[in-house]
């Protein structure tokens, strides 16, 4: 149970908005809802996280939903689900094999990036990719042309890359990085290879970008301190801490308002509050409660650009 703060506590609550769900996490959510209703007799596997969010896996854990890193670990003619990351053809291929049925929640804004590598793989292009390593999506995106694909993740990774400055070459991102740190790493890689195709449309979705922007308003707004709602390997909600660090301000990443380090809030007269796009609501209601009972009493909503009104039925 944390104290109460007895020295000066933000007299001023900066909420971002928009901020938390976004379309694609609340189709795989909703996707993996309807299946626990509908089978209310049957153990559904989850391959990955649904969404990168602690509380809501732990929310589905409960129901009954079991989560696997590995399709061995799921016994055959099972129900399946792919997360919102999506997956590469050789999981789609070894779920067949395994004769599982596979329900497909990928996020439609990562299929389009998938549809991407395709087109360029098809084309024998070589496809140069911003993402992070390891992360389920960048795994599963690049999966689609393993051989084809370069991912960099940083200005280093690019100095190494030595194809021929005329090369047939190719550009798709991941879909939840920090619009700015990307376009800086796209102009190096446009100066480094000038007649490389870019996406038609940035691939960074436009859930991302406006949760982005939101930060930038709240720290504008005179906000000091930063707190980010959601969970360590949730890409977009690390970027948000990013933005808010690159604003000037102090950012803190926590899946629960019980991790915010009190020191921190010390002294500090506007905070600010947002959540990334895969952390529940309630959660952001229990900070804003908390808040409450520490003595903030100014609480004001920012609302930033919004995001195109985008509505993904469940699978
Ligand atoms: S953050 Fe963007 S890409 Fe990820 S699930 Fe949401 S809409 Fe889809």
């Amino acid at each position: 149970m944390q104290k109460k703060i007895k020295s000066r506590f933000p007299k001023k609550l900066l909420l971002a908005n928009p901020r938390g769900f976004c379309a694609g996490v609340k189709r795989a959510i909703d996707t993996l809802d309807d299946l626990v209703k509908k089978y209310p007799n049957q153990t559904i596997y989850c391959y990955h996280q649904i969404v990168h969010n602690k509380t809501v896996v732990n929310d589905f854990q409960k129901k009954g939903v079991v989560f696997v890193e590995n399709l061995d670990e799921v016994p055959e003619s099972s129900i399946l689900v792919f997360s919102s990351h999506g997956v590469s053809p050789a999981i789609r291929l070894k779920a067949k094999d395994r004769q599982l049925k596979a329900v497909d929640a990928t996020c439609p804004f990562v299929l389009k990036t998938h549809m991407e590598v395709k087109q360029y793989a098809a084309n024998n292009y070589k496809i140069i990719y911003i993402g992070q390593t390891n992360h389920d999506e960048t795994i599963g995106t690049t999966g689609e042309a393993p051989n084809q694909t370069y991912t960099i993740t940083k200005q280093e990774d690019i100095d190494l890359l030595n194809f021929p400055k005329d090369s047939d070459i190719a550009l798709v991102t991941q879909t939840t990085l920090s619009f700015d740190e990307t376009e800086s790493l796209v102009k190096s890689i446009e100066k480094k290879f000038p007649k490389i195709i870019k996406p038609k449309l940035s691939d960074i979705c436009s859930a991302t970008q406006s949760r982005q922007n939101g930060v930038k308003e709240i720290v504008k707004k005179g906000a000091q301190v930063v707190i980010v709602m959601g969970s360590k390997n949730s890409s977009n909600s690390n970027k948000l801490k990013t933005v808010a660090e690159k604003m000037g301000a102090k950012a803190y990443l926590v899946d629960d308002i019980s991790e915010i380090n009190l020191a921190n809030l010390e002294n500090i007269n506007y905070v600010g509050l947002t959540a990334g796009a895969s952390l529940p609501e309630y959660k952001v209601t229990e900070a804003i409660e908390w808040f409450k009972k520490q003595g903030t009493q100014d609480i004001e909503e920012i609302t930033g650009d919004q995001e195109r009104l985008i509505t993904f039925q469940p699978q």
